[in-house]
């Protein structure tokens, strides 16, 4: 090991940072590098395994993340975290942990320091990497995620939205990148992402190696998970009509409850029928189950996302005609209703070829790449364009009903980079500040938003008359995050935009160095 040291000189020196992707799932998180070749693989975990559930069990003083995490919710439900993810733009995780409050992006940075170190075994250090977030995220969400990145001791290139990392990992490997290749006819494609806790749609044009999204929807509320706490519901009535009492009420059995559906659920993938049998309190009660009658409690469900899916196509401008292939990701995409449904609506079977548990990762890790070889000074292997799937507003007040409303700047499904300015005027003779408070949503109501934050423009320079114009501009950058840039007569201005329900610097720094000096899990 000593010849490892820094006198094996150029090669470990000068080596190019590994280019690193990393799904982080609502249920399942993978990781991703590029090989020699600039070919996406997956690493395993410490387990061996391709996918890491995104579980963390504070054991006491020990903090345990992955499949073992995952297995302690039948046995430990109160001191485990799941789907961390669908808490993410809220100040802390719906449950008390081992008697704690916990931000829901330091548990996502648990999970994300478990890959990195796993990862770190296979192929030494890793630090800079590319993290995917739903397309559907807002930017309260996007934050917190990049946030997670750097308090598991990461640098974050970038975020990208994970069906435009699936539509780059298809492209790859189609061989729209080889110049030799498939070549650069346009291909609209649309990206359904059914996770476990997360859905996503998205219609891309992919013209070679340009990727473009059209149109973006989805609903951070709806997944797997749904599926799997039908059945649950469906087996606990049965209990309770049986034997009069409900399984649901004991945390631990309602864990391992949950743990036999999402089980009979994956089955029915493949077999017609199954069998599940629930214990609680020394009563048993064993439930047949067939896969119609499955899909028929929870059509509602796959309805959602038909008509979620039809409404994007709808705003991308483009007819089931259009489309070339639709692409399915995320490990519900295995149950064989979505396939149905897509091929009923499409008219066309639904396109398999990309791994679902794999492609967002791999996506990542092809960005990964790009952005490092970019920094290196190469030209970039292909080109992303977004759009932004809220809508950017100020709370304003209209001036007929006094009541406050959401001003739309930059409506939703523009293409990003995208940037509005807006004039606002001093009121009276030396005003000293300006607040401004920035939402993001459809709605009307600011209520009904997701609260960015204020922005106060303090001091302004002194002895303004009344009535100057000063110059606020919102930019989303690419990646769907938010720059503001204030000035007054072309003289930029000192502004803050202070955040709802993020964390300080100090307290992303203290998290940062108590996950990353945790002793290495055994
Ligand atoms: P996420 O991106 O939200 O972490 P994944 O894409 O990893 O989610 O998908 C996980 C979901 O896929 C879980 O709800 C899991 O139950 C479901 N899933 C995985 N395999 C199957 C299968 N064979 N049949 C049905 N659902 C499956
Ligand atoms: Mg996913």
């Amino acid at each position: 090991m000593l010849f490892r040291s820094s006198k094996t000189g150029s090669q470990t020196m000068n080596r190019t940072p590994i280019a690193v992707g990393i799904d982080l799932g609502t249920t399942y998180s993978v990781i991703a590098r590029l090989d020699n070749l600039g070919r996406p693989v997956t690493l395993v975990n410490a387990e061996g395994d391709k996918i890491t559930p995104s579980v963390v069990f504070f054991d006491g003083a020990n903090i345990v993340v992955g499949k073992e995490a995952a297995k302690a919710l039948a046995t430990d439900a109160p001191a485990v975290a799941d789907c961390a993810k669908r808490d993410m733009g809220q100040r802390f995780y719906h449950k008390l942990l081992g008697g704690r409050q916990f931000p829901p992006e330091a548990i996502q940075a648990l999970i994300l320091d478990k890959l990195r170190r796993d990862a770190a075994r296979m192929v030494g250090s890793v630090d800079q990497v590319v993290v995917t977030v739903p397309a559907y995220f807002d930017e309260v969400r996007r934050k917190a995620t990049q946030d997670a990145g750097f308090m598991a001791g990461l640098k974050v290139l970038d975020i990208i939205n994970e069906p435009t990392a699936a539509a780059i990992a298809f492209g790859f490997q189609e061989g729209f990148f080889d110049p030799q290749g498939a070549g650069s006819a346009k291909r609209n494609v649309l990206v359904y992402d059914l996770g476990g806790g997360t859905f996503d749609v998205t219609v891309m044009q992919i013209e070679g190696t340009h990727f473009r999204a059209l149109a973006t929807d989805g609903d951070v509320r709806l997944g797997g998970q749904d599926w799997d706490q039908r059945l649950v519901d469906y087996v606990a009535e049965e209990f309770i009509r049986t034997i009069g009492i409900d399984p649901r009420e004991d945390p631990n059995t309602d864990g391992r409850l949950r743990r036999e559906c999402e089980d009979a659920k994956r089955t029915l993938s493949t077999r017609l029928k199954t069998t599940i049998v629930c214990d609680y309190k020394g009563q048993s009660v064993k439930l047949e189950i067939t896969r119609q009658k499955f899909q028929e409690m929870t059509q509602d469900l796959l309805d959602r996302t038909a008509f979620t899916t039809r409404q994007t196509l709808q705003a991308a401008g483009l007819t089931w005609q259009d489309v070339d292939r639709v692409l399915l990701t995320g490990g519900s995409t295995r149950m064989p209703a979505v396939s149905e449904m897509l091929r009923e609506l499409s008219g066309k079977p639904p396109d398999t070829s990309v791994s679902p548990d794999e492609a967002v990762s791999h996506g990542a890790a092809l960005l990964a790449g790009m952005l490092l070889s970019k920094q290196g000074g190469k030209r970039p292997t292909f080109e992303i364009k977004n759009v932004n799937s809220h809508s950017l507003g100020l709370v304003g007040v209209d001036p007929k009903t006094d009541r406050r409303r959401n001003v739309v700047m930059i409506p939703r499904n523009t293409v990003l980079p995208a940037a509005h300015k807006k004039v606002f005027r001093t009121q009276k003779p030396k005003q000293s500040s300006i607040l401004m408070q920035i939402v993001e949503g459809e709605s009307m109501s600011p209520d009904d938003c997701s609260q960015i934050g204020k922005c106060t423009v303090y001091p302004l320079p002194k002895n303004l008359p009344a009535r100057t114009p000063i110059d606020v501009t919102f930019r989303y950058e690419e990646n769907g995050r938010l720059a503001v840039m204030v000035s007054v007569a072309g003289k930029s201005l000192k502004h803050e935009l202070v955040r709802d329900n993020t964390l300080t610097q100090e307290q992303l720094d203290s998290w940062r160095t108590f996950i990353t000096s945790r002793p290495d899990a055994p």
